[in-house]
C-alpha cells in the first residue's frame, strides 16, 4: 500500500519506520527542513512506563488554583486560551475522577511498557545510536504522604510488568551517589529498574534515515494544508508542493492534528501544553546524576545524554505559544541542579540551551491511536507528556490496525471511537 504519514516527529517517523519495515511505500511528510524539530527536539529524554499516569488525578483543579499567581508554579494557565478552548479543559476536569484516572493510568501504563520494549527492540536490530541506556529512572519525594502515594501508584502497575522497589534516603544516595550532597530534604525515592533514557531527536534521525534506506520517500519543507475526500474517505494530501496521493493516511501532526481533521468532521481533543527543557554540557564537570531523576517535589526531570545535562519541566495551557519566557526556564535550570548543590556551583555560569514544546495533550489521557471512522484516515496523536515512550509502541499499534492485523495489546483504551 501507498501510505503518507503527516508528522516526522518521533511519532510520526516511528509509524513510518514500522510501516516501511512491513513492506508498505510510505511518504513521510514534514514542514520543518529535519525531522523532529517540534516537540520531539529537546524533551526530557526520559523512557519511562513507571511513571506514565495521566495529569488529571483527581484534586487536579485544587492543585490549580494552590499554583495560581505563583511565579515558580509548575504549572500556568493563561484564562483567554481556557476560554478559548473550553471544551477540552471541562473535558480534562470531567476525566479526573477516582474511576477514570485508575483506568486512564493502567491504560497508558500498558502502553508506555509496551513502548520501551520496542524501543528497546529496535534499538537493538537495528544498531541505532541515540545515547540510549537501560538506566532505570529514580523518583524522589521530599514529603512521606506524597511518597506513599507514588508508591500506591507504582503498586497499581506492577502486575503489567511495572517494577518498582522502594528506597530510603540512604538505600537513594547508595544507587546515585549524586545525590549525597543535597540529600537532607529527602524522604525516600521509588526506583523504576525497567525505565530508560535517550535522546528523542537522535533517535527519530537514526529511523528516518533507516526509514529512507529501506525505500521510505521523506518529504520535508512540505505543509500539508488539508486531507483531501470526505466522509466517504480519505484520497489524498494537498500540500504546498501539491497533491500527495495515497491508499491510507496516518495524521501523526502533534498539537497541529485536530486542525487537520477537523475539515472530515473529526474533533479531535487534543490541546498543546507548553513545557521548558535547559541543556548544559558536562564536559569538566563533575558530580552530575548518571541515574535520571523525576523530581516530584520540585516538578522537574533531570537526565543524563552522554556529555549533557538535559532539565526539563512546567507546564502552560498559552495555546501554540512556544517563545522562551526566559524566567520559565531559568527556573527549570534552578530547580533541576537544587537538587546537586556541588554541580549547580560548577554550572553556575555555564551557557545554557534553553528550549520550549508543546505537547500534544488528549483531554482523558491515553493517546489517539487508529481509526478514525473516515475510510483510510488513521491518527497517531495526543501522546502528551509521554510522546517519546510511548512512540514505538504507538507505531506498531496503529500500523496493526491499519492492516487489520491483531495487536499485541488491547488498542480500545488508545481508539477516537472512545470518546463518542
Ligand atoms: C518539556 C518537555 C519534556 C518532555 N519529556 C518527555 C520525556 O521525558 N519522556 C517522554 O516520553 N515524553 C516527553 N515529552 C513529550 C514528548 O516530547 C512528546 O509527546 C513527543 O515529542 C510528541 O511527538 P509527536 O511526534 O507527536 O509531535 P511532534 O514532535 O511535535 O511532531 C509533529 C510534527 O508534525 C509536523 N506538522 C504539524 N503540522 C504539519 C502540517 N500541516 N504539515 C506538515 N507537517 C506538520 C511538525 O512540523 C512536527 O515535526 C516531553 C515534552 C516536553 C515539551
Amino acid at each position: 500500500m501507498r501510505i503518507a504519514v503527516v508528522g516526522a516527529g518521533v511519532v510520526g517517523t516511528s509509524v513510518a519506520w514500522e510501516l516501511t519495515a512491513r513492506g508498505h511505500r510510505v511518504v513521510l511528510i514534514d514542514r520543518a527542513p529535519e525531522v523532529a524539530q517540534e516537540t520531539s527536539y529537546a524533551n526530557g529524554a526520559q523512557l519511562h512506563a513507571g511513571h506514565a499516569a495521566p495529569w488529571n488525578p483527581p484534586g487536579v483543579l485544587f492543585d490549580a488554583l494552590r499554583w495560581l499567581g505563583r511565579s515558580d508554579s509548575p504549572l500556568r494557565i493563561h484564562p483567554g486560551r481556557v476560554l478559548r478552548a473550553p471544551s477540552w479543559s471541562l473535558r480534562f476536569l470531567a476525566n479526573a475522577t477516582s474511576r477514570r484516572y485508575r483506568n486512564h493510568a493502567r491504560a497508558n501504563a500498558r502502553l508506555a511498557e509496551y513502548g520501551v520494549r520496542s524501543t528497546r527492540h529496535w534499538r537493538e536490530e537495528l544498531g541505532l545510536q541515540f545515547e540510549g541506556r537501560d538506566s532505570g529512572i529514580l523518583k524522589l519525594f521530599d514529603d512521606p504522604r506524597t511518597l506513599e502515594h507514588g508508591q500506591r501508584e507504582a503498586e497499581a502497575v506492577r502486575e503489567l510488568g511495572i517494577e518498582h522497589r522502594l528506597l530510603t534516603r540512604d538505600e537513594a544516595i547508595e544507587r546515585e551517589p549524586a545525590l549525597a550532597a543535597g540529600a537532607d530534604q529527602l524522604a525516600g525515592a521509588i526506583e523504576f529498574p525497567g525505565d530508560g533514557c535517550g535522546d528523542a531527536l537522535l533517535f527519530t534521525q537514526e529511523l528516518a534515515r533507516r526509514a529512507t534506506e529501506h525505500g521510505a520517500a521523506l518529504q520535508l519543507g512540505t505543509t500539508v494544508r488539508r486531507v483531501l475526500g470526505g466522509h466517504a474517505g480519505a484520497d489524498g494530501l494537498e500540500t504546498d508542493h501539491g497533491t500527495v496521493e495515497a491508499d491510507q493516511i496516518v495524521l501523526a501532526a502533534g498539537s497541529y492534528a485536530p486542525a487537520l481533521a477537523r475539515p472530515l468532521g473529526i474533533r479531535l481533543p487534543i490541546e498543546p501544553i507548553k513545557g521548558y527543557s535547559v541543556t548544559l554540557s558536562l564536559d569538566g564537570i563533575e558530580g552530575a546524576p548518571n541515574t535520571p531523576i523525576i523530581d516530584d517535589a520540585r516538578k522537574v526531570v533531570v537526565t543524563r545524554l552522554g556529555n549533557r545535562l538535559r532539565i526539563a519541566g512546567k507546564a502552560e495551557i498559552c495555546g501554540f505559544d512556544t517563545a522562551l519566557d526566559e524566567r520559565r526556564w531559568r527556573a527549570v535550570r534552578e530547580q533541576g541542579l537544587s537538587r546537586f548543590p556541588g554541580l549547580a556551583e560548577q554550572l553556575a555560569d555555564a551557557p545554557s540551551e534553553p528550549w520550549a514544546g508543546l505537547r500534544p495533550m488528549s483531554c482523558d489521557g491515553p493517546p489517539i491511536l487508529g481509526p478514525t471512522g473516515v475510510p483510510r484516515l488513521h491518527l497517531a496523536c495526543g501522546v502528551g507528556h509521554l510522546g517519546w515512550t510511548f512512540a514505538a509502541g504507538s507505531a506498531r499499534l496503529v500500523a496493526d490496525q491499519l492492516e487489520g492485523r491483531t495487536c499485541d495489546i488491547d488498542p480500545a483504551p488508545y481508539r477516537f471511537d472512545r470518546f463518542r
